[in-house]
């Protein structure tokens, strides 16, 4: 064929239909697939549960709101730049979040370990393709107080950087050298450290250091959104999939334009660095960014009394069984909400926690619940659907009637 009749070809053959000699049509491919009709929970046999425990990992930690799924379902149909697409949000996040700039990553550990890399690089690609022999860097030290210096340092020192732990203010500033690269916090651990967030910030500030927050779990309240931002932390970092409920993969780094940047370097779409294998979609980009609007519009107080009303109907329902007590508390930093406990002698309820949670699991329909310690479970509402509370109430009141006989 020639050009002028091939493109005449092209722009009179039917979009969907069979392309210059294949002899399988592309609608062929996709007709009679009823994707919306197939539910693969159903289909593979997975047990679902009702989570009266939390946002846990290991429970896929929230369910999206249908603003979200429209978000992803929506722009799922269409090809979008990466880059245009996580620009823009950023743009709007960080005007939520009052940061310079945001980018939604692969959840908030990836957003740990890429604003790290994006403080260690600056904006020198050698530098990125170094990561994570940081060896022949002049920075590669992050300093972190004992009572923060556990698990989720690991995001932090992928990119290479070797913690440095201090206990004190004296120590801290004692330990900041021309090596310092990063300070960071795990606001979580805030009543375990012996500085404080004001005390931090003004020996970072006096010494020239970036600094580097974790909040993943901490929202709500919803202000932690902005509170850290404004209190003047470099880089705060926060799970999109616990309470606001975005994608489970997704979260949020927000900070100072520059650095936001550079942390960008070690992304996708771009390679040859480390963040290359912490993909976030573009539809989760902005799934992210539709559970965000969402959450920081819905009304705080009134989901804050629905969640003491639904604690209210399980801990009734549990302390009406002989030898039960109940405690309702709330967690001051992390998982902010209110927390029941209910525990049981076991002289009177001749159960083990561990019998309960199965029995709960194993019951129709399935509950998950937490337990801390022995002759107890913990409960908490913030991701039940309405109407679960009944549900929960009455299957832990039966097993500790039956357990009572
Ligand atoms: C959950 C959590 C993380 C990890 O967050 P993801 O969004 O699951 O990647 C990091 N730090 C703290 C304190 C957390 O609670």
């Amino acid at each position: 064929m020639k050009r002028r009749q091939l493109l005449k070809y092209f722009s009179f053959a039917p979009v969907a239909g069979a392309v210059i000699g294949t002899s399988i049509p592309f609608k062929s491919v996709i007709a009679g697939t009823k994707a919306s009709k197939r539910d693969l929970v159903k289909e593979l046999g997975l047990r679902t549960f009702i989570n009266a425990a939390g946002t846990y990992t290991a429970m896929t930690a929230s369910l999206m709101h249908d603003e979200v799924l429209q978000a992803i379902s929506s722009s799922s149909r269409e090809f979008i730049m990466y880059d245009e697409v996580q620009d823009k949000v950023g743009e709007k996040i960080a005007a939520i979040c009052h940061s310079e700039a945001a980018l939604v990553t692969a959840g908030c550990w990836s957003a740990l370990v890429l604003g790290t890399a994006g403080v260690l690089t600056g904006m020198d690609l050698k530098k990125v393709a170094l990561l994570p022999n940081v060896d022949s860097f002049e920075k590669n030290e992050v300093i972190v107080q004992k009572g923060h210096n556990h698990g989720y340092i690991h995001a932090l020192t992928n990119t290479g950087i070797k913690p440095v732990e201090i206990e004190t203010g004296e120590q801290l500033q004692r330990a900041i050298t021309s090596k310092t690269a990063l300070m960071y916090f795990l606001n979580e651990s805030s009543l375990l450290g012996k500085i404080q967030h004001q005390e931090f910030l003004e020996i970072a500030k006096k010494n020239n250091i970036p600094t580097l927050i974790d909040i993943a779990a901490d929202i709500p309240p919803v202000e932690n959104l902005w509170k850290y931002n404004d209190m003047g932390f470099d880089l705060v970092c926060v799970s999109g999939g616990k309470a606001i409920r975005g994608p489970q993969s997704a979260g949020l780094l927000l900070g100072k334009k520059h650095l936001i940047a550079a942390a960008r370097l070690s992304a996708p779409p771009r390679g040859g660095n480390i963040g290359r294998g912490m993909k976030v979609n573009k539809e989760e980009v902005l799934g992210m960014y539709a559970a965000l609007d969402r959450y920081v519009k819905q009304d705080h107080d009134k989901e804050w009394k629905m969640w003491e009303a639904q604690v209210a109907v399980i801990e009734n329902a549990a302390k009406k069984v002989k030898g039960v007590t109940t405690q309702v508390t709330v967690p001051p930093i992390a998982n902010h909400t209110p927390a029941l406990k209910i525990s049981w002698d076991p002289a009177v309820v001749k159960l083990t926690k561990k019998e309960m949670q199965e029995k709960l699991r194993t019951g129709n329909p399935s509950i998950e619940v937490m337990s801390t310690a022995d002759n107890t479970i913990n409960i908490t509402v913030f991701m039940l659907k309405p109407g679960q509370e009944k549900i929960v109430a009455n299957r832990v009141n039966e097993e500790l009637v039956r357990a009572s006989a």
